[in-house]
């Protein structure tokens, strides 16, 4: 029998629901249960996909093609698992299919209400994401703060979950935030009463409470919690933040987290015995201070760094991986020119996926001086783009560019993707998800894969036009992954560069702590060489 786990967060919101949900799911996970997560977005859009990534981060791709929410992301990461895109449960999700039912006449003679059909709808949605895998336990963590009027349906239809499932099949966890009030010289745990307070009067009463704060909080806090918000002493469990979000599943196995779960839930867990070794020592190959190699991200949604969250976390394993430490430097592509100076302190450069027309010529620049200088280069769909822009510009297509920024173009060297012409919705319609990728003999991708059929992930409308594929080999590009029937242009390499290479798909959504993607694991080696070379120069110039 699955059993659930139920996150809510109070207080404030950005408290990092999703890093204690996986770090529950990552614990759980070390003991040998097979865990899976559900996010729920109480919104009103059907999926993620047409959201600004300035105020909801990263896209995240699932492997059957959905766009989800960034936590999608986390939970893949921390539990190694792929999953499913109705793991993300949208308001949209579950208002769209009620109503697709009552136009059937499903209901027929019923007033369609929230409470059942939605709350019925919603349970419906978490049971078959359980069913589907045959978890053990499955996370499922509802988005914003308790108290907003779009999470109460939700609320109520996991309140009914945890009487029809049974009290040891669900458990509640609630986040929240103590604050430290420096001019009181104490912690505050008034805005954690509240919160609970909230949730209770939903008719859900919390499990465990997970206190976010910046340093510890001590023992006559923790009963202090326990006390108002009834739960037992154990069950106050208190995160600090960590120099890494991998650090998370330690600290709270510390607090004895998966003991209480297993108590609570009569999972029957082996608790005596320590089962973190392995993630313990990714987190220490993750904390490494030196030797540094720098990494410029070259794009235009940089106020934002969860906009680049999968990419930034699959350099940081590349590192781990390489024995390096990475840092992430942001470089705004919108801007008149590209400041050399910036360009000049990067060992390599990252040029991520995006859309429109915006800061592409920054990007353009970028792919310019990597070539001149040497600079390992990264380009990811809207980067490979850039590359094969940019090389057709240098090959004598004075004005090559792709079809989605102007039209009627003399060199559309990207062009939209035929099937994409009849397309009129913009919501997913992309071409999304995994697709099989045939890799060609002697070339570096094959090289870095050491395979002849890759499966990658892929969000996007335009890609390669193959009218230019001659004249672009004849200018030193190199076409080294192709689509199975040979007709879609999936990588490109550039002859005679230290490491140049972008791919049509994302591998950033593939990467894990655990098993850092290949393509990142080799980009950051070749980065940490131009590093070294970098140096050495430094030293003869003095
Ligand atoms: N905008 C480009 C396209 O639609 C690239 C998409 C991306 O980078 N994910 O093809």
């Amino acid at each position: 029998m699955v059993k659930f786990i139920v996150i809510t967060g109070g207080v404030v919101s950005s408290i990092g629901k999703g890093i204690t949900s996986a770090s529950i799911g990552r614990i759980l996970r070390s003991h040998g249960l097979k865990v899976g997560a559900i996010k729920i977005d109480p919104y009103l859009n059907w999926d993620s996909g047409t959201l600004n990534p300035y105020q909801h981060g990263e896209v995240f791709v699932t492997y059957d093609g959905m766009e989800t929410d960034l936590d999608l992301g986390h939970y893949e990461r921390f539990l190694d698992v792929e999953l499913p895109g109705i793991s993300n449960i949208t308001t949209g999700k579950v208002y769209k299919s009620v109503i697709e039912k009552e136009r059937k006449g499903d209901f027929l003679g019923a007033c369609v209400q929230i409470i059942p059909h939605i709350t019925d709808e919603i349970k419906e949605m978490v049971r078959k994401t359980a069913k589907i895998e045959k978890f053990d336990v499955i996370l499922v963590e509802l988005g914003g703060t308790v108290g907003d009027i779009e999470s109460q349906p939700f609320l109520e239809a996991l309140r009914q979950l945890r009487n029809e499932e049974g009290h040891d099949n669900v458990l509640f966890v609630h986040v929240t935030h103590v604050p430290y009030l420096k001019a009181a010289g104490e912690f505050k745990t008034k805005p954690t009463q509240h919160s609970t307070k909230e949730l209770r009067s939903t008719g859900i009463n919390p499990d465990m409470i997970v206190c976010r704060s910046e340093r510890s909080i001590d023992k006559n806090m923790k009963e202090k919690i326990a006390h108002f918000c009834d739960v037992p002493f154990n069950a106050v469990i208190n995160t600090t933040d960590a120099s890494t979000i991998y650090e998370v599943p330690l600290l709270m196995d510390e607090e004895k987290v998966g003991e209480y779960i297993s108590d609570r839930l009569k999972l029957d867990l082996d608790t005596d015995t320590y089962k973190l070794d392995g993630w313990k020592e990714i987190v220490k190959s993750l904390k490494k201070e030196d030797p540094t190699v720098m990494i410029g991200v070259v794009g235009k949604y940089i106020e934002l760094e969860d906009a680049y969250i999968s990419i930034k976390e699959a350099l940081l394993h590349g590192g781990g991986k390489n024995g390096v430490k990475v840092e992430v430097k942001f470089v705004d592509s919108d801007v008149d020119y590209l400041n050399k100076e910036v360009l000049d302190d990067l060992d390599g450069i990252l040029i991520p996926g995006g859309f429109g027309e915006r800061g592409v010529e920054g990007k353009l620049e970028a792919v310019d001086y990597a070539i001149e200088n040497d600079v390992p280069i990264f380009g990811i769909c809207l980067g490979m783009h850039s590359m094969v822009i940019q090389i057709a510009r240098r090959t004598g297509l004075k004005n090559a560019n792709s079809s989605e920024f102007a039209s009627n173009l003399e060199h559309p060297v990207i062009d939209m993707m035929e099937e994409q012409k009849k397309v009129k919705n913009m919501g997913g319609s992309m071409r999304l998800g995994s697709y099989d990728c045939r890799l060609v003999e002697n070339t570096v991708a094959k090289s870095i894969y050491e395979q002849n059929l890759i499966k990658e992930r892929h969000r996007h409308r335009y890609e390669f036009n193959n009218e230019f594929r001659e004249q672009l080999v004849e200018g030193g590009l190199v076409l080294s992954g192709f689509s199975p029937d040979g007709f879609l242009v999936e990588i490109v390499e550039l002859k005679n560069h230290p490491w140049f290479l972008g791919c049509q798909f994302h591998p950033e959504f593939k990467s894990r702590p655990s098993n850092a993607h290949p393509l990142f694991v080799s980009f950051i080696k070749a980065a940490y060489e131009h590093s070294k070379r970098r140096k050495k120069q430094v030293l003869n110039s003095n």
